[in-house]
């Protein structure tokens, strides 16, 4: 085993990562998980594409500079030139470096428009892991472990396992693969083989080929020396047919090398004691006050009506099958028979965004939905929300209610991978009440969503036993730090397990 205290030079790869560029959680879990490592110590270097049209007009990023780097990679036969630049991550040692190519990458969005997929996603990644390697091998980086993240990054441990390892710069290099979301998997058709750079005989179904397709998600399993998910729940939840999307054998038979670990917060990002979109900042001792502000701020925002007696129910979502709202909408007659407030922050699927904003029109003075990603209003309902729903068919690791609990806003999940991990349900008084941290259900049933809200509405008229949750919630640990120690351990696995394969 190498030194648990030997400092290691760690290559992250995402297709994005905050304050650069965000989807989703990923974004996040890279970010933080970056900042984290290079708190201990580490030698970070987190490689991102640079969407420069995205990133021009915001103003809160770093000075970014030109590394004068340049290169060439052949795409299916075609020369396609790129560059690099640089910056830090704020507040931190950790290298950043953004992988411009504009044709690429200057797009309006990062995936996709209107629901539909960027038809050169493929290409574009490929370029993108590609230009990983490149990058370290002209920019000496010799990296201890390159960790790459879901589909985007795949292909790079492929081709470090077949092309780089051993080589000049990386000797003795691991890879780890992180799978945030099963869900995608970066499939296209087999034609696009050539665009990745390797050989065509690793099209076979134990390596790059899945349902005759070439699959960059199974790439990165395939080829990695470790691999971890973002939670323990979903780790095993990934290893069956319902949750592995058709990888659950491949996983499965590397079960031994899958760890789930779950994500931190952010504490510079999502801290209700410093977060400055918020009307008043409040801690755990002037939550009551500070609820009572911020939730009257977000009526105010959201044009509903101006009561603090009103439950106020929030949620903050990709608008995907994913995150349970068919059962929202399926029990929306229902829950809108209570006295209670609906507010929905998400974009995505264009059937749900419909249906929502009808709901709205329906209910004006009892739901208010924003369509659009609006990181200010994210913050803004965790902070004035009561209760924050996640009702997700599944959910990796979810960090939404981790925000909710640190911000005091009691969580209303269903019992699925990290929110199983991550929410202690309230059961009644005498069994719970100094450990429940929120409402868990299980079955996937709009029926039972609506029983669970029910059930919680009646809790938050019981102030006593609310405000104890509330505690509850606000008092857990969720720093990264935990975290990366345990990706820590992840990477000196895939070192030691590299070291043995490596002749
Ligand atoms: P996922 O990664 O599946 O989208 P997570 O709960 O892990 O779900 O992370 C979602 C992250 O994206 C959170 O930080 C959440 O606040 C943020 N987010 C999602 N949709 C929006 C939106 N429309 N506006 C602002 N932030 C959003």
């Amino acid at each position: 085993m190498s030194s648990p205290r030997e400092t290691l030079r760690i290559v992250i790869a995402a297709s994005e990562a905050v304050p650069f560029s965000k989807t989703g959680g990923l974004a996040d879990v890279a970010g933080a998980l970056a900042k984290s490592l290079g708190q201990l110590g580490h030698d970070v270097t987190l490689m991102l594409p640079d969407y420069f049209l995205l990133r021009q007009n915001n103003t809160s990023l770093p000075a970014i500079h030109d590394t004068g780097l340049r290169f060439s990679l052949m795409m299916n036969g075609r020369a396609v030139l790129g560059a690099v630049n640089w910056t830090t991550l704020p507040n931190t040692n950790v290298r950043v470096m953004l992988v411009r190519q504009p044709e690429y990458f200057d797009r309006r969005q990062l995936y996709q428009e209107h629901g539909q997929g960027y038809v050169d996603n493929c290409e574009r990644f490929c370029f993108f892991s590609r230009a990983v390697l490149e990058i370290c091998r002209q920019m000496i980086l010799r990296p201890d472990v390159i960790h790459c993240n879901d589909w985007q990054t795949g292909l790079i441990n492929g081709l470090l396992q077949t092309q780089s390892n051993g080589r000049p710069g990386f000797e003795r290099t691991g890879s780890v693969m992180t799978l945030h979301n099963m869900a995608y998997q970066g499939r296209f058709w087999h034609f696009d083989m050539p665009l990745t750079g390797m050989d065509w005989r690793y099209f076979n179904p134990d390596q790059m080929e899945a349902w005759g397709d070439l699959n960059l998600l199974k790439t990165g399993v395939a080829f990695a020396d470790q691999i971890t998910t973002v939670s323990p729940t979903y780790a095993a939840e990934i290893c069956t047919p319902d949750e592995g999307y058709g990888l659950e054998g491949l996983l499965s038979h590397r079960r031994d090398d899958l760890v789930g670990i779950l994500n931190g917060i952010d504490d510079d990002v999502w801290n209700s004691e410093t977060d400055h979109h918020l009307a008043t900042p409040y801690s755990i001792d002037t939550v009551a006050t500070g609820k009572r502000q911020c939730k009257a701020h977000l009526q105010r925002r959201m044009h509903l009506d101006q009561r603090p007696d009103v439950p106020l129910l929030g949620m903050v979502s990709r608008m995907a099958d994913q995150k349970g709202f068919d059962l929202i909408t399926g029990a929306a007659e229902r829950i809108l028979a209570q006295d209670l407030q609906l507010v929905f922050l998400g974009t995505g699927d264009p059937r749900y965004e419909g249906q929502l904003r009808d709901l709205a029109q329906r209910y004006p003075s009892k739901v208010a939905v924003e369509i659009g990603f609006d990181e200010s209003l994210a913050h803004q309902i965790e902070a004035g929300a009561d209760m924050f729903l996640m009702p997700s068919r599944f959910e990796p690791c979810g960090l939404n209610q981790m925000y909710s609990l640190r911000y005091g806003t009691v969580p209303v999940v269903r019992k699925v991978g990290g929110l199983a991990d991550s929410v202690e349900n309230f059961e009644s008084e005498s069994q719970s009440l100094q450990t429940a941290t929120g409402f868990v259900f299980a079955a996937y049933s709009k029926e039972l969503l609506a029983e669970t809200i029910e059930k919680a509405l009646g809790v938050y008229q019981q102030p006593h036993i609310w405000s104890q949750i509330v505690r509850n919630g606000m008092s857990r640990d969720w720093s990264w730090t935990r975290s990366a120690h345990e990706y820590v351990a992840v990477y000196r696995k895939a070192i030691e397990r590299r070291k043995r394969q490596s002749p």
